[in-house]
């Protein structure tokens, strides 16, 4: 103490003009006054240990690209283990249903409902209901700590009410994550890595977390379905995406920290097999494990050294709510040993391990009043301790030292990640807005924290740019996203997703052909061989041959069973399909719908992709009412005006056939207006009682009209009008 009290006069200087007090007796000033040097001397040293200037939080960024791509490279080849999240759709806005979300994370653990309407009603309705996990938990054994969660699920669910619908007979569905590393094998199963975040459970590590929980769903007797094992970050990039199409990276900061990115499949070499037709998939960093040039301490170094797992997850231990507090806690124990803080003896509560907790540390930096009462309050609380206001200076500058270090730190990991997806993709990151959704109790609580990562992240990347990159709070994000997975993958939607279907005959001749994503004419040509890296499901039947384009892992089972109803479905209309009824119904037009016959058996049947019906008897029901849509709608229209019907399927004919020069021509020879027109269907449909048929024909009305303007506005552009 008084060694650093002469060697050091410039630290005793700065710390008495910055921390000037006067307490009691002068012998006493002068007792603390060799201790005011100590502590000054352990803050100074702390603060220079803990220092990111520009340089430092320059190279963690630069470093946290360098490590992601050696380990997108090959497993294994860095710190960061780049993960597949097996996520390569995220979230269209199109879901719906009723579905679960469990959320384990390092303290809390949350079980959450959510009653999703499609695009139009988006959330409907939401529940949750949040535990702390029990701290026997954290060490006990695989099956007491899956038999809470199963049984805490089971409770809650009975507990569902009204407001959320599930079909019945379906089984209810769980998109549960898993904030641990996790190799994923599928969307729906994965084998924990480790345990982080101070868990120690025994018989995890290795196994499939979801076999884990199906198991004790079982043992508990809880009827549900895991149908998406996500990260949290995966999870909160989903919540925040479902709302924002700019979300590009997630990242969590909670007990434990990670951050997750779109990326793009051909910048990952270790993808082996194939890749996702959308071209893109979410890798997981696992970031908390990336270590290179973070500036430690002798705290931070203590506490590694007790930890369950030292040596690893080393950004996590500095920037995490987990450990901020804890390491606050050991520089405050240091300084009441060595400098005689808070008194001669070292308060025995301060002494225990994670006695001060991140929260503590929050709560006082909040405190702006001059006598910082509610610092004492909290260090009374915690700690034990009574102390007078320089004291509790000192405690608001070890935890602002910790914390700036934390913030900016994480903000570097952020523009890591936000440049290494710039220099792969030119312009796309940050000549745009790009969002960084974040989550997590220490982001979402801490202001300051907060404030020291967006810090550092204009600091890195300059104001301009900065401007671009929006870091956004996406609270609960991970739970609704995972739902959102879950639904997504959900066994009831029959997810497999159709690319395009094709009709041959014998010679090769294509006679039916509906893709369902987008492709050139030329490649249209070319798939009718070989497609990219999916699969050709077909089957002939007589003289045709009916083909899908399906994903390389779907179930060729339930796609030959999907032909064979089609085949069924357009034998009961045409009798023995044959390639003749194909090649003359191809165009036989139904009045009601745009579609030609086959066609409009097919939208019946497969709808963007996805089969709508399995039912038979439905389709053909569905079709039937159409059809007699179709012949009321022509009588009436008989009766109605006759030049009105040659004037419909003339314009219909210069739809399909282009040949629109003939329609406007014809029009004005009727010298119809288009009010008139309109009138005419809407006569028609005030005769029909059943309101579905009235609104299919106003639909329909208007997309006659839609394609007379159409026509009308060709036509004029012809004629240079
Ligand atoms: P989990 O990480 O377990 O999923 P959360 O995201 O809710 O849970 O984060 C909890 C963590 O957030 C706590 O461990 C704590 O470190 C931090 N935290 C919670 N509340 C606050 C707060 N008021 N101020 C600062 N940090 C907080
Ligand atoms: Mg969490």
């Amino acid at each position: 103490m008084s060694v650093a009290a002469t060697t050091s006069p410039a630290v005793g200087t700065l710390y008495v003009s910055r921390f000037p007090w006067s307490r009691g007796m002068p012998r006493v000033t002068m007792a603390l006054r060799s201790n005011v040097v100590s502590v000054g001397s352990i803050l100074t040293k702390l603060q220079q240990d803990c220092a990111t200037p520009f340089p430092v939080i320059r190279h963690v960024a630069d470093s946290m690209t360098a490590d992601m791509r050696a380990g997108l490279a090959v497993d294994g080849g860095s710190n960061l283990k780049m993960i597949l999240s097996y996520v390569d759709s995220l979230p269209s806005g199109n879901e719906k249903g009723l579905f679960y979300a469990l959320d384990l994370g390092g303290t809390n653990f949350r079980a959450l409902r959510v009653q999703l309407g499609g695009k139009e009603e988006r959330v409907v309705a939401t529940e949750f209901e949040q535990l702390s996990i029990p701290q026997e938990l954290m060490f006990g054994t695989s099956e007491e700590l899956f038999d809470f969660i199963a049984s805490t699920l089971a409770g809650f669910a009975e507990k569902e009410s009204e407001k959320f619908h599930l079909p019945h007979g379906r089984q209810r569905e769980i998109g549960f994550t898993f904030s641990f590393p996790v190799k994923q094998t599928s969307i729906d199963s994965g084998i924990l890595m480790k345990w982080t975040k101070g868990f120690a459970v025994s018989g995890t590590a290795g196994r499939d977390v979801v076999a884990c929980l199906n198991e004790a769903m079982e043992r508990q007797g809880v009827d549900m379905r895991v149908s998406a094992l996500v990260n949290d970050t995966v999870g909160t990039l989903a919540g925040a995406r479902y709302w924002d199409d700019d979300v590009l990276v997630a990242v969590i900061l909670g007990t434990g920290t990670n951050a997750c990115y779109v990326e793009r499949t051909d910048c990952i070499p270790k993808l082996q097999g194939p890749k996702s037709s959308s071209g893109r998939t979410i890798i997981n960093t696992e970031w908390g494990a990336f270590s290179d040039g973070i500036p430690l301490t002798a705290f931070d170094r203590d506490m590694d050294a007790a930890s369950i797992n030292p040596g690893e997850q080393i950004f996590e231990k500095t920037i995490s709510g987990m450990y901020l507090g804890e390491i606050a806690r050991r520089a405050l124990v240091s300084m009441a040993e060595e400098g005689s803080l808070f008194g001669m003896a070292v308060p025995n509560k301060l002494s225990t391990p994670f006695a001060l907790r991140t929260p503590d540390i929050c709560a006082m930096q909040q405190d702006k009043s001059d006598d910082l009462q509610a610092v004492g309050s909290i260090l009374h609380n915690v700690a034990g301790v009574e102390s007078s206001l320089s004291e509790r200076r000192i405690v608001l500058e070890v935890c602002d030292a910790i914390v700036k270090r934390g913030g900016r730190l994480a903000g570097a990991g952020i523009v890591g990640i936000l440049q290494k997806m710039e220099q792969d993709s030119k312009g796309t990151i940050f000549n745009k807005r790009t969002v960084v959704a974040m989550d997590g109790g220490l982001y979402e609580h801490y202001p300051q924290y907060r404030s020291y990562l967006q810090d550092a992240v204009t600091e890195l990347l300059g104001s301009e740019t900065s401007k671009n990159i929006v870091i956004e709070h996406s609270k609960d994000g991970s739970g609704i996203g995972a739902a959102l997975l879950a639904a997504t993958n959900s066994n009831n939607r029959l997810a497999m997703m159709i690319r395009f279907i094709l009709l041959q005959n014998r010679q090769g001749k294509t006679r039916l052909a509906k893709y369902y994503v987008p492709l050139e004419d030329s490649e249209k040509h070319k798939v009718e061989y070989e497609f990219r890296t999916h699969k050709v499901i077909y089957r002939r039947y007589a003289g045709l041959f009916f083909a899908l384009c399906v994903d390389i892992t779907d179930n060729e089972l339930a796609y030959l069973e999907c032909i064979h109803l089609f085949v069924e479905i357009l034998d009961h209309f045409f009798s023995n399909v044959c390639e003749l009824d194909l090649v003359f119904n191809f165009h036989k037009l139904c009045l009601i719908s745009v579609s030609s016959k086959v066609y409009l058996i097919l939208d019946e049947f497969i709808l963007a992709g996805e089969l709508q019906e399995t039912s038979k008897r439905a389709i053909i029901e569905r079709m039937g009412e159409l059809e007699k849509l179709d012949c009321y709608f022509l009588t009436h229209l008989k009766q109605a005006s006759s030049y009105f019907v040659i004037l419909q399927i003339l314009a219909r004919n210069c739809f399909f056939n282009l040949s629109i020069s003939i329609a406007p021509v014809s029009l004005c020879l009727y010298g119809v207006s288009l009010c008139e027109i309109f009138g005419v269907f809407i006569s028609c449909s005030y005769d029909i009682m059943d309101v579905y048929k009235q609104f299919a024909i106003v639909i329909s009305c208007n997309l006659l009209l839609f394609q007379i303007v159409l026509l009308f506005q060709v036509d004029a552009k012809n004629l240079g009008a």
